[in-house]
């Protein structure tokens, strides 16, 4: 098979890449190494692919999903069988004017991408549990109405399941739409909790907990994240339209003042916090319901936070010490 993967430098991106390697894809990475994130952080994940086995299989495109022609012209060349779209402007918090990019790489580099994949089996994109909004019933289901997003990011990504659906519709595109919780692991975003946490603990610096970390996160880990794609990938959906909506969360809610406390118990150190009201955009607490997804594929999320930090923290620890 040949997959395109968009966002292959970002962090779920790097691991389905390596993932779909392994297992024999030819993966045709897109990723624009976009500065507002950590960009030697990028490079890193893709100089890891590039030496994974399977890797001559590995090309790679530095290319804006917001420039229509350089992303045609890239389709054309490469002939995708199936896509995963996961490059986005990520994080719930900006506002004003950084919105602006959040509309334009989430949703007209969207656009392109359901436009240049007419024709390929299978459409699966990154969406977010952020789309919940206020006022959910917990566990969150897809079937939940999803129509009062607290971020401009979460509007981007509910913007694309309804573009997704108009897709399937007009042209029978068949798209998975995968609403990620709070995804943690090796290789991690920095500018999230459990990577700020690790980073600020290991370094001995005070570290800013918002909302006295009660706020509550469903943490799934990356692994569980990774195979959750590839076997939605296989299995594209049949309906008219051909469209579908799937939670990809591990269904265990951590208070984020726990999450680190396993840390500290792994890290053998005590954390000295400086607490700040909660921001403004972040749910107070996200809980997935993914029995659809097992029902879809056979796999739910069963990676346990215990387990998850001390695999994070093991890899941080040999990492950081090379
Ligand atoms: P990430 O920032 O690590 O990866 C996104 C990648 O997209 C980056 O490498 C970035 O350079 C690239 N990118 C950004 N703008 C681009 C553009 N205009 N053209 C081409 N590439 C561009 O983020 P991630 O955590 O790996 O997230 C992957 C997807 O999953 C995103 O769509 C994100 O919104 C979604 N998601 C992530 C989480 C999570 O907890 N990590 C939760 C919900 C949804």
């Amino acid at each position: 098979m040949r997959v395109l993967v968009t966002g292959a430098a970002g962090f779920i991106g790097h691991h389905v890449s390596a993932r779909l390697l392994a297992r024999g894809d030819a993966v045709i990475g897109v990723d624009n190494l976009d500065p507002s994130g950590d960009v030697p952080l990028k490079q890193a994940r893709l100089a890891r692919l590039q030496g994974l086995p399977g890797a001559e299989r590995f090309t790679f495109h530095a290319v804006d999903v917001t420039d229509g022609p350089a992303l045609r012209a890239m389709f054309e060349r490469e002939h995708p069988e199936r896509v995963v779209h996961l490059a986005a402007r990520v994080g719930v918090r900006a506002a004003g004017a950084a919105s602006r990019g959040y509309l334009d790489t989430n949703v007209t580099g969207f656009l392109h991408v359901l436009e240049l994949a007419r024709g390929v089996e299978h459409l699966v994109y990154a969406s977010s549990s952020s789309v919940y909004g206020s006022g959910t019933p917990a566990p969150f289901r897809e079937d939940a109405a999803a129509d009062r997003p607290l971020s401009v990011y979460a509007a981007t990504k509910r913007t694309d399941e309804l573009l997704a659906h108009t897709a399937g519709h007009l042209h029978g595109l068949p798209t998975t739409g995968l609403r990620f919780f709070t995804v943690y692991g090796p290789w991690g975003r920095p500018d999230m909790a459990p990577m700020l946490f690790l980073k600020a603990l290991r370094e001995g610096r005070t570290i800013d907990l918002y909302g006295d970390g009660r706020m509550r996160r469903d943490f799934t880990h990356v692994d569980d994240v990774a195979e959750a794609v590839v076997r939605v990938l296989d299995r594209p959906p049949s309906g008219a339209p051909p469209y579908r909506l799937l939670n990809v969360g591990r269904g265990e809610p951590v208070a984020l003042r726990d999450f680190l406390a396993l840390l500290e118990r792994h890290l053998g150190t005590r954390a000295r916090l400086n607490p700040l009201p909660a921001q403004p955009g972040e749910l107070d607490a996200t809980w997935a319901d993914s029995s659809a997804l097992e029902r879809e594929t056979g796999f739910r999320p069963r990676v346990s936070v215990e387990e998850g930090v001390a695999r994070l923290v093991e890899w941080y620890l040999q990492h950081s010490a090379a």
